[in-house]
């Protein structure tokens, strides 16, 4: 049986609504052998936060290693990147993000840092844009943690962390290497994460030009989930097609992809 990674907004839950079939899903996922992991590009929540997200649903038996945020994954990516002994960084972002950079030895110095680090953040600020523009100027390397513009949520849109990092690319004229889907990067310290080559996992998403995209350059197997952004009509439009296509994850049968 192969890993599963799967994807959570539009693929789990839409906003509060829990997704017809996800809960039998999970439940499957537990009963299998199959190793698996959640993957979100969120950068706000800790595992501990989206394990009691999805309890509130209805959904039990998770622990937080079954999750990777865009967050952790930024982190792993720095932890490996990093020569120096004793790493700096100047975060714009919220609790989740600083706590899986101080879990491999960052600290926080808004004095010649080596990086900035820019997540969603709901404070975000004249001083902070100022801040990680001089910063980045005066050297300091330019990394987000996720591509999106925006996060959809009841009664409309939210900046996201991708509105942020543009405002800052506008200023310094410098473009910031981005960890989280539609990065293959992300798939692969999953995978990698999970225990599983990339061949022998599955990437399970509602979004064409992030899950599947992501999941297809990191060589693995993908399945699209019809129950969020993408439709039948929207997904013939791309260049790339999933290996599997699902009205939801209901319809999963673990032993067949
Ligand atoms: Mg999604």
């Amino acid at each position: 049986m192969k890993g599963i990674i799967s994807d959570m907004d539009g693929v789990i839950y839409r906003g509060k609504q829990l997704i017809p079939g996800a809960s039998e899903f999970v439940q499957r996922l537990l009963d299998s052998k199959a190793p698996f992991l959640f993957l979100t590009n969120n950068a706000e929540q800790t595992p501990l936060d989206l394990k009691l997200k999805l309890e509130g649903l209805g959904i039990h038996g998770l622990n937080e290693g079954n999750f990777i945020t865009a967050a952790m994954a930024t982190a792993m990516f720095l932890k490996a990147q990093n020569r120096k002994p004793n790493p700096t960084a100047y975060v714009v972002g919220g609790g989740g993000l600083i706590n899986e950079l101080y879990n491999v030895g960052f600290s926080i110095s808004e004095s010649n840092p080596d990086y900035v680090i820019v997540a969603k953040s709901t404070t975000f600020g004249y001083e902070q844009l100022k801040k990680a523009i001089r910063l980045i100027d005066h050297g300091a390397k330019f990394i987000g943690t996720n591509p999106d513009m925006i996060d959809p949520v009841e009664g409309g849109s939210e900046p996201a962390a991708g509105t942020f990092l543009a405002a800052i690319s506008a200023a310094t004229g410098k473009k910031p290497y981005i960890v989280g889907k539609p990065n293959s990067l992300m798939m692969m310290l999953a995978t990698r994460k999970l225990g599983v080559q990339p061949d022998s996992a599955v990437m399970i998403g509602d979004r064409m030009d992030t899950d599947i995209v992501g999941g297809m350059e990191a060589g693995m197997t993908t399945a699209l989930v019809l129950s969020g952004v993408t439709t039948m009509e929207s997904m013939e439009k791309f260049q790339y097609r999933p290996d599997h296509i699902f009205n939801n994850v209901g319809e999963i049968d673990l032993a067949t992809l």
